[in-house]
């Protein structure tokens, strides 16, 4: 059973950055409207991920962490409302590291943890708790040293951590999201609600004000599918194309025909070696997209690639020429 879930977990945990992401979405899941995540050592010495959702019954923290054992699995495989549904984070993590899983319901007047070092489980016990999950993960990889060394250094991991809290963080402006710890990447996001305006106040947040006022909005629709955000003008330009933030039905993705789109749309107007800053909000009817090609990749399947190529394309360009540009 170890075994079975070191393995999952190569899949599913690359790196710390793939913890945070799970945990946060878990966080996410539960209705947090408030996510702590502290890191040190890149993530590889702690991450520390503690929300105010609704919390693990005391009588399922053992499932929680056993395999595929999830609370959210619906019967349509396309009406994935919630983030997770595999079951697999948690095991997954708990067989390459020291877990703790720490919880209160709002019913209940007591918390309590669980913990699982290298797949080895310690009994349930009482733990005193806010109402909210506390998920700890210790020694990164402890268990697998030889992942351990395709690690890219400190630096590099933490910096990946923090960009998912960021691609994260822009698609639930409802939520305060807080980034500390030792590593140097610190990040405080007021929730700032739910509204287009919110939105645009997050991304202001995380993306820096300068990105708003060197932005051309995007509102156009193809074929039920829509795209809307804003794109940088092409003076506000990045030697690379960390800046562009995508977005598929409210999932941050990364995704290798929406970064050439984005590309060709600015194909006459910017050199090949800059790129334009982007936060791109993509909605389709959830059975024309895949979003789980790969239960740790963020890239996804279209059923019509071109359609969708072809309206970032047009969107964009259409949106450069009316500014004139
Ligand atoms: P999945 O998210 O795919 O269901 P996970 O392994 O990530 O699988 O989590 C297993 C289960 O543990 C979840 O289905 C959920 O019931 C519970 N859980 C995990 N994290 C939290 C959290 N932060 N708050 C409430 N419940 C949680
Ligand atoms: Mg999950």
């Amino acid at each position: 059973e170890t075994m079975v879930n070191q393995i999952a977990a190569g899949e599913v945990i690359e790196r710390p950055a793939s913890v945070v992401k799970e945990l946060v979405e878990n966080a996410l899941d539960a209705g947090a409207s408030r996510i702590e995540v502290v890191t040190a050592g890149g993530g590889l010495a702690l991450i520390r991920v503690s929300d105010d959702g609704a919390g693990i019954p005391v009588g399922e923290l053992e499932l929680a962490i056993a395999r595929h054992c999830t609370s959210k699995l619906s019967d349509d495989i396309h009406d994935i409302r919630s983030l997770g549904f595999r079951g697999e984070a948690l095991p997954s993590i708990g067989s390459v590291s020291r877990l703790t899983v720490r919880s209160r319901t709002a019913s209940a007047d007591s918390g309590a943890e669980i913990r699982v070092e290298g797949g080895r489980l310690t009994p349930v016990r009482p733990a005193g708790a806010n109402r909210g999950t506390l998920v700890e993960v210790r020694d990164l990889f402890f268990a697998t040293p030889a992942r351990l060394k395709f690690m890219k250094g400190e630096r590099a991991e933490a910096t990946a951590a923090a960009d998912v809290v960021k691609r994260i963080a822009i698609a639930f402006p409802a939520v305060r999201f807080t980034l500390s710890g030792t590593d140097r990447s610190t990040l405080d996001l007021l929730a700032v609600g739910d509204t287009a305006d919110a939105r645009l106040e997050r991304i202001a947040q995380v993306m820096g004000k300068d990105f708003p006022e060197n932005a051309i909005g995007i509102d156009a629709t193809r074929e039920g599918v829509h795209l809307g955000g804003y794109v940088s003008v092409p003076s506000f330009t990045r030697a690379n194309a960390l800046q562009q933030y995508a977005y598929v039905n409210g999932r941050p993705v990364r995704d290798k025909l929406i970064t050439s789109a984005i590309r060709g749309a600015f194909a006459d107007v910017l050199p090949r070696d800059r790129h334009a800053v982007t936060a791109l909000f993509l909605t389709l009817d959830p059975g024309h997209v895949d979003v789980n090609v790969h239960p740790a990749k963020a890239d996804v399947r279209f059923r019509d690639p071109g359609l969708v190529r072809g309206l970032i394309v047009g969107a964009i360009r259409q949106a450069l020429a009316e500014a004139g540009i």
